[in-house]
């Protein structure tokens, strides 16, 4: 089966998010004059993920996202900071963070004549924007929709909806959704109508009722599809 349109997820699909997120976090520590420890890191991950997913299950905004997480840490740390200021620092810090999986960057560039490409992104708009320029990715793609911008998010159909627009509504079995998320990227596609490809780099047992109709260890395995 071959795809007309594929749509890739940016964070721990293309780019290495946790190798952006760290190095962000630790300039971010550094500027506060806090040594950048790895139990503050793991704390700052582990509250990341908590308001992401309250934000993917529509209960915060992404500006209660951006400073609720420093809020959140600052608390935790006893560290007594404008969480707005700082919030905005890291995201300077975090847009500069482009790294791409190995092998993503040639990956894209022999899909690119194989069939037409696009990125939904559960993301904000100063971060991604520049990260796709920076990693010299943006030209493979004819659109990004993120989520802060179309205010929904995956697993959301109208950020699907907004997406199969860009397509020209091409019939929906024409166009997979690639990513590394059982509960944002697969479920949302297969809600709409997409075709579903997980990412699973870490075979990842999957203990929840989401099939995906496809499923890939590397981003590779997608050139089958043409063969
Ligand atoms: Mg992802």
């Amino acid at each position: 089966m071959s795809f007309d349109w594929l749509i890739f997820d940016l964070d721990d699909t293309l780019f290495d998010f946790n190798a952006a997120e760290s190095h962000a976090l630790n300039s971010l520590l550094s500027a506060l004059g806090h040594d950048p420890v790895s139990d503050v890191l793991q704390k700052y991950h582990d509250i990341n993920r908590v308001v992401w997913a309250e934000y993917e299950r529509g209960g915060l905004t992404a500006e209660q996202v951006k400073v609720g997480r420093f809020e959140r840490l600052f608390s935790e740390l006893g560290i007594n900071e404008d969480a707005s200021f700082w919030s905005n620092q890291y995201l300077d810090f975090l847009s500069r963070g482009s790294e791409l999986f190995e092998g993503a960057k040639e990956c894209l560039v022999s899909l690119s004549g194989l069939a037409q490409m696009g990125i939904i992104t559960n993301g904000l708009s100063r971060v991604q924007k520049p990260r796709l320029m920076k990693a010299g990715i943006d030209g493979y793609f004819s659109f990004l929709v993120i989520s802060e911008q179309a205010k929904s998010a995956k697993p959301h159909e109208d950020i699907f909806k907004i997406a199969h627009g860009h397509t020209h509504f091409v019939d929906k079995e024409k166009v997979l959704m690639i990513g590394d998320r059982l509960e944002t990227d697969v479920k949302g596609a297969n809600d709409f109508g997409f075709k579903s490809c997980w990412l699973n780099a870490s075979q990842q047992e999957n203990t929840t009722e989401i099939k995906p109709d496809m499923e890939i260890q590397k981003l590779s395995d997608l050139l089958r599809l043409y063969q």
